[in-house]
């Protein structure tokens, strides 16, 4: 035996079980194809929001949030529609998710060193439907140190375990097989990669120098989803999001690549839910990139106006912030659009100052280096958008801006194969929208939802700008933004039972075989359903990668 469990994946999920295994004693061996740099996986990039229900932040914000709301938001979210099959383990891996995050969550982070900025976020406002998708209440909670915060103690723990002689870390092994014998999981075989000193995040080469085995008596899959591999996207895109797009920029880094998805089903276990996904639609190119086709998310408030590609206002509930996949959605299935992969915000130089934000650890300086000083001078008392977000303004390739809205329009057309936007048209629409700002009762959804937000003074104060003419020039210049469809995460995979146990065909687990974080969808296969309230993906990986090591202590006592 090498080790009591192998762990396949060094990111958030797999540390987590390590960490599990290891503080009882269980020796571990820690696989991973990429280099030790990369230690933390896709929560070293990530933004670090949580979701949390009815926290003292929310609290101290006047928010009103109880389990009932939250675990209704999340059914309506879910639309679980497979609870004979597919969805039977994750319907109640969503009620014990929503549970945790309504109690021991935040204490348990707590524990571990993590704390949460004070105001709180409100995303995915969602689909205008007191039973649909999306968040009644603010939820989503950003850590101080953002993703690479909240992974940080758990590299730690696995560095000092290593230290005690627990754990050992296996980088540049690729597994390509898992060893199942007797209908039990003992090990895994792979192949073991060149030398590579990149930095992290950077594509790493895949260069075969030799081939490996190792022997445990349990292992724990924690290798992450699909989006670094647009084919793979695409083949299992959903017909209901109508035809993929043939161009789309890359939320996650290379290794994010689903290899281990087929290699785990060839083992026996089943994979459910493989069409639900959740991409955004509000994805830049990086100017900046790190890895291949590096796109970055807009985080928006609610204030952008948004066309498609061929100058049309999106039609409520596709508003920025609201509903994700029911945007993406139209924007593949509406009239005329199928040929085009874009869409297109227009704002003013007095939005972006407010609401926009960028998601991943690197976009925020500031929260990374939990610099509160910093945080507070440049986004509460500061002037002009924080300094990530002018560099896009002034170094991305997806952004333009201009004095009135002719030449905006123009510039914009200049980013396309073809003009497809028509002035004239354009300004008839924004015309239309600035004209129901004089009206405290607007019939335009959009104003109403921006009204509603200021409500909320976590909004108010940081979040959304004041109410103006998008056409008003004090408040320009005017911007530009094409959006692209970005990959980032899979919401189905290896379906699993309440200990992350890996369950096969006929349901019933594959002795020894766990699985955790994004290759289980989250948990038990796919814990969000269709849609995701956000600052789920991080908690799911804790969530499910906790249930994993503790279910794999026991077997190995
Ligand atoms: C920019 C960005 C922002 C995000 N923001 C948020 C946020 O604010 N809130 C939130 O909840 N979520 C967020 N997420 C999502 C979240 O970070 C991820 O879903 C989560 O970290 C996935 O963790 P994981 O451990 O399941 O997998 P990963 O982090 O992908 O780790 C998997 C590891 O397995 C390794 N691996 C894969 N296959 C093999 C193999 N065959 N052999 C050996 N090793 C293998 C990979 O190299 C990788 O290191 C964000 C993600 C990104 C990229």
């Amino acid at each position: 035996m090498d080790a009591d469990v192998i762990v396949v994946g060094a990111g958030l999920a797999g540390l987590v079980a390590a960490h599990e295994l290891t503080s009882r004693g269980r020796r571990v061996a820690l696989v991973d194809q990429e280099n030790a740099t990369n230690l933390g996986g896709q929560a070293f990039w990530s933004f670090g929001g949580l979701f949390l229900v009815d926290s003292p932040e929310q609290r101290r914000l006047g928010v009103k949030d109880s389990l009932d709301l939250a675990w209704s938001d999340w059914q309506g979210s879910a639309g679980f529609d497979r609870t004979e099959d597919e969805d039977s383990w994750a319907v109640r891996w969503a009620r014990a998710y929503v549970e945790w995050a309504a109690g021991e969550k935040r204490s348990w982070l707590a524990g571990h060193g993590i704390t949460f900025l004070p105001t709180v976020g409100w995303a995915e406002r969602g689909d205008l439907r007191a039973g649909g998708h999306g968040n009644s209440v603010p939820r989503f909670h950003i850590a101080w140190g953002t993703g690479t915060g909240v992974v940080e103690p758990f590299v730690r723990y696995a560095k000092q375990a290593a230290r005690d002689g627990l754990l050992t870390f296996h980088h540049r092994h690729r597994v390509d097989h898992l060893i199942v014998e007797d209908g039990t999981a003992r090990g895994v075989r792979g192949t073991v990669l060149a030398e590579d000193r990149s930095p992290r995040g950077v594509a790493s080469n895949r260069d075969a120098v030799g081939e490996f085995a190792l022997a445990a008596r349990a292992v724990i899959v924690t290798s992450g989803g699909i989006g670094g591999d647009h084919d793979v996207v695409r083949r299992h895109w959903p017909e209901r999001l109508g035809t993929p797009p043939a161009e789309m920029v890359t939320g996650v880094p290379a290794y994010v690549d689903g290899r281990m998805l087929d290699i785990s089903a060839e083992a026996g276990a089943r994979l459910v839910n493989r069409d639900r996904m959740w991409h955004y639609t509000e994805g830049v190119r990086n100017w900046d990139p790190i890895w291949p086709g590096h796109g970055i998310r807009i985080l928006p408030g609610p204030s952008s106006m948004w066309f498609d590609a061929l100058g049309r206002r999106l039609p409520e509930p596709c508003l920025p912030g609201y509903d994700t996949l029911g945007t993406l959605r139209h924007l593949r299935t509406a009239d005329g659009l199928a040929d085009h992969d874009h869409s297109w915000f227009i704002l003013t130089q007095k939005i972006i100052e407010k609401e926009f934000a960028l998601s991943g650890s690197e976009q925020n300086p500031d929260i990374t280096a939990k610099d509160r000083a910093g945080f507070l001078r440049e986004r509460v008392l500061g002037r002009g958008a924080p300094g990530p977000v002018d560099a896009f303004l002034r170094e991305g390739a997806d952004f333009v801006t201009a004095p009135n809205l002719e030449q905006l329009v123009d510039r914009m057309n200049g980013l396309t194969d073809k003009p497809l936007l028509d002035a004239a048209s354009i300004r008839r629409q924004i015309e239309a929208r600035d004209l129901q700002l004089a009206n405290p009762y607007a019939k335009d959804a959009q104003i109403q939802g921006i009204r509603n937000a200021r409500r909320y003074i976590g909004d108010r104060l940081g979040r959304v700008a004041a109410p103006h003419r998008i056409l008003d020039p004090a408040a320009g210049p005017l911007i530009g933004v094409k959006l692209h469809v970005l990959t980032r995460k899979t919401l189905g995979g290896i379906q699993t039972d309440l200990d992350s146990r890996a369950l096969g065909a006929d349901g019933t687990p594959v002795e020894g075989l766990y699985a955790a974080g994004e290759v289980a969808g989250f948990g038990g296969g796919g814990v969000h359903g269709y849609n995701a309230l956000e600052g789920t993906f991080l908690g799911g990986c804790l969530f499910s990668g906790r249930a994993a090591g503790r279910a794999a202590a026991r077997q190995t006592a």
